[in-house]
């Protein structure tokens, strides 16, 4: 039996990464300090015999007794207003946490996947963006935290990789949404949709016209576990190139969620990136992996499951 180690499997991508393990048969040991995840994200799963939920904060200390044969790493706060409360355990995560987590799998003699970011491209002067791109971030501007400790972690990794000959993948991430997410964790999909149910006016950063492209979270969860089946190193993009504006985001929800929310220009958070889409042709080629869900239906399952959650219908 294979057994997957994944850190920050309380949160919203880790907790569906468990379930899909634990649904292929695997065992799985999911490693959370509950920042911004929750035990109520697996709570589903802990009647599973295969599955061990370990509460504990892994820029201290990592140790798992037994056969590790994957680690998947994915703790680290991921939203803005997340890591921008949370600044320093987020740089710790990245840096202290990610080095604990890739001594777990060179002891262990495990493939070792890291969740990167398309925020390692920042304010991207290349579009769409490829991963030879090397990014423009801004190393000591407010989303430095989170940018830095994610170009940080691929420098680890791949430190790791050919010093000590450990088995890694790098996967950069683009933007996925879907159920599960919190509704005040302040990314634009959530707070749209919160915003359209409840009637709130929907706050539209700027003028609305910067570019997001968005994943469902089944397609991007598959694309993860392609990737750690493989033994592809990466950096492999993970993401969905259908482009749109976020004013055009913020309308196609209020459309789907049948509301009549005003839509409100707000103030653009520093250094928000101006365009973001991801090139997947390396994903295509080397994992045959391809985005499948339509924003459309992608969206209209996240808001159901907001609106069961918000107002209690549907
Ligand atoms: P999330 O906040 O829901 O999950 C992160 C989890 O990590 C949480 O459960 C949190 O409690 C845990 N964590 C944080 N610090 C920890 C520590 N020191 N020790 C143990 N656990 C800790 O975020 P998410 O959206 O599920 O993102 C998961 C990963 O994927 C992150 O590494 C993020 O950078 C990456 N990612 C996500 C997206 C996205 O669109 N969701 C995009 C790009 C990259």
């Amino acid at each position: 039996m294979v057994r997957t180690v994944v850190t920050g499997g309380a949160g919203f991508l880790g907790s569906y990464l468990c379930e899909r393990l634990l649904e292929r048969g695997d065992a799985v040991v999911c490693m959370d300090n509950f920042l911004t995840g929750s035990p109520e994200n697996v709570a589903h799963l802990l009647e599973r015999p295969a599955f061990r939920l370990v509460e504990c904060d892994l820029t201290e200390f990592v140790h798992v007794s037994g056969q590790v044969d994957q680690v998947l790493h994915f703790a680290s706060a991921a939203s803005p207003i997340d890591y921008l409360r949370h600044p320093i355990e987020t740089l710790k995560v990245g840096s202290l946490g990610t080095l604990h987590a890739l001594g777990l799998a060179r002891e262990k003699g495990a493939r070792f996947v890291l969740a990167s970011t398309s925020e390692v491209y920042g304010d991207p002067l290349e579009h769409p963006q490829r991963e030879t791109y090397w990014g423009n971030v801004n190393p000591v501007g407010p989303r430095s935290v989170y940018d830095e400790a994610k170009r940080f972690s691929e420098s680890l990794t791949t430190a790791y990789r050919n010093s000590y000959g450990t088995d890694t993948a790098i996967v950069r991430i683009f933007n996925t949404y879907g159920p599960r997410m919190r509704p005040h964790d302040g990314r634009a999909i959530p707070t749209f949709i919160r915003q359209a149910l409840t009637g709130e006016p929907i706050t539209v950063a700027g003028d609305g016209r910067q570019t997001r492209s968005v994943c469902y979270v089944d397609d991007t969860v598959e694309g993860i576990l392609t990737l750690a089946d493989s033994d592809f190193a990466g950096p492999v993009n993970i993401g969905n190139p259908t482009e749109m504006s976020v004013l055009e985001l913020a309308r196609t929800i209020r459309d789907l969620a049948g509301s009549s929310s005003p839509i409100d220009f707000v103030d653009r958070p520093v250094d928000d990136p101006g365009v973001r889409r991801p090139d997947t042709s390396l994903a295509a080629e080397r994992l045959g992996w391809r985005p499948e869900v339509e924003v459309t239906t992608g969206l209209r399952r996240t808001i159901d499951w907001f609106a069961e959650r918000l107002i209690g219908t549907r």
